[in-house]
């Protein structure tokens, strides 16, 4: 039920044009991305200051109630969707978009969360500098929802996940208080490192309000290459190969079936087939520099060589313009959307040991197979970060709401083949919503009990985004 009263005091905090109470106006904040979830809440707030963050949390405690922080929304497990209580208040942080500081001397980034990362990563590169965080979203989602994420992206086998380009945090706490933990310091051992623990935390432990991040030289020289490679034991071959040979050069090593690619040639538009003869599968390796595009490439074709001459793919092609780099990686970002031009299917984002991807592989290929033997896995994903995305579609001539039925059954016997080779759950998309069921089921009991230690320990109120992760 509406307190007329909060909604009065909340306006307060941040003036009457950053709130919304209206039913159509607070309505595009209710759904996820994906389309997989719609809640209710009271108000939908926009603070443009952490000092207003901190002044709605704070009435929120003190009321007791439930809030919701909200980036760009392009979360893919209901994360940023409020639950089935109209008196949940949605806090959107898209108004605190400032850039506070770029510094070339010392490489680091700081911002407000509501930056849109594709902004952050065109500004420093304005400065020579490279935010390598990249992800197909990047142009929608925001600094505090990658963070909260601990979002991953194309890069992280040379970079690392988010949290490895973090260096601090400003956040508010879910009672108001301030942490004030925004530094750039590249070494600061002076016990705990609690910023961790809200890399990652979904909005359940408090607010990101701005964070420093780590800057890298920028890598204009980038050449890429697409192998056909037989099967996953030769690309894990090829993987090490370039791993030896090109070292940090390595800033992507992607994975996909021909599946994939016979989905992306079906259903898109401006992409042709990558070689003569259809291949079992396909690896897409990007190298990147910061100069000399000569030795690059002589590099590449070095490693390439190396591996037709050892059998490690049956056929590449490396790139010779920017024009061919981005179609070589359309191959690549459209299985998605083909897939979901296809129509209804289930994902599946986990991670293994990289060495196990090739026998996970085959056994999760055999049990699929046999709960029904003409379910299509439609498997590609950031290889090099042991990240795939195992996806089902469901079998040609079956009915829309196949997985109606089927997709429970079908993920649990992915996620027990992923738990067989200890891999997780989730790779780099979280819990939120989505997941919560099979996070209390696979994730082991004693973390479990420590991470509610811990969410007790911030949120004794239980007002920071009820009913995401547990
Ligand atoms: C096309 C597409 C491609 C994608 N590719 C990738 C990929 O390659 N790798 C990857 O990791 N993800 C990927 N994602 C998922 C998504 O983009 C990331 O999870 C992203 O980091 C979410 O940021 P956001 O600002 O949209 O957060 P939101 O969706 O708004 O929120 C996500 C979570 O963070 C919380 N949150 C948001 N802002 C804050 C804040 N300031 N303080 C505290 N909590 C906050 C929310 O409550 C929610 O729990 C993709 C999504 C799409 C749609």
């Amino acid at each position: 039920m509406t307190d007329t009263s909060f909604l009065q005091r909340l306006t307060e905090k941040v003036g009457p044009g950053a709130i919304f109470t209206a039913p159509h106006d607070i309505a595009p904040w209710l759904s996820d991305w994906r389309g997989l979830y719609a809640g209710h809440a009271q108000a939908v707030v926009r603070p443009a200051s952490t000092v207003e963050v901190a002044a709605c949390v704070s009435l929120c405690a003190e009321a007791r109630v439930p809030i919701v922080p909200r980036g760009g929304n392009t979360g893919l497990c209901g994360g940023a969707t409020p639950d089935a209580s109209s008196a949940n208040v949605v806090l959107s942080l898209d108004r605190m978009h400032a850039i506070r500081n770029i510094d070339i001397i010392g490489n680091t980034l700081v911002a407000e969360a509501g930056c849109i990362l594709g902004n952050l990563r065109r500004a420093v590169a304005d400065e020579h500098r490279l935010l390598p965080l990249s992800l197909a979203a990047e142009d929608s989602c925001q600094l505090g929802g990658n963070l909260s994420t601990n979002a991953g992206g194309v890069n992280v086998v040379r970079y690392g996940m988010t949290r490895e380009l973090v260096l601090g945090i400003e956040a508010v706490l879910p009672n108001g208080e301030v942490f004030n933990g925004l530094r750039t310091l590249r070494k600061d051992n002076t016990g705990y490192d609690l910023k961790q623990l809200l890399i990652g935390a979904e909005g359940t432990l408090g607010i990101i309000t701005a964070a420093a991040l780590r800057l890298l030289p920028r890598n204009d020289v980038r050449v890429v290459v697409l192998a056909a490679v037989e099967s996953a034991p030769r690309a894990l071959d090829l993987f090490k190969l370039v791993f030896e040979q090109c070292g940090h050069r390595m800033q992507a090593f992607e994975f996909f079936t021909a599946e994939c690619v016979d989905l992306v040639l079906a259903q898109s538009d401006g992409v042709r087939a990558p070689f003569p003869m259809r291949h079992a599968s396909y690896v897409l390796v990007e190298l990147a520099d910061t100069v000399d595009e000569t030795a690059l490439r002589a590099l590449t074709e070095d490693v390439i060589g190396t591996a037709l001459e050892r059998g490690l793919c049956a056929d590449a092609a490396v790139s010779e313009s920017i024009a061919q780099l981005n179609s070589m990686w359309k191959l690549r970002e459209e299985i998605s959307e083909a897939q979901r031009a296809d129509g209804t299917h289930v994902k599946h984002d986990v991670s293994l040991p990289v060495a196990s991807i090739p026998a996970f592989l085959v056994s999760a290929g055999e049990r699929i197979r046999k709960y029904h033997p003409a379910i299509r896995p439609i498997v590609f994903g950031h290889f090099g970060d042991g990240n795939l995305h195992y996806n089902l579609s469901r079998p040609f001539g079956a009915p829309d709401d196949y997985f109606a039925q089927h997709g429970e059954a079908l993920t649990a016997e992915v996620l027990d083949e992923v738990a067989r080779y200890g891999g997780s759950i989730s790779a780099e998309h979280g819990i939120g919503q989505l997941k919560r069921d099979y996070f209390s089921q696979y994730k082991d009991p004693l973390e479990i009990r420590l991470m509610r230690e811990v969410k007790q320990l911030f949120d004794p109120r239980g007002i920071m985004n009820p009913g995401k992760i547990f």
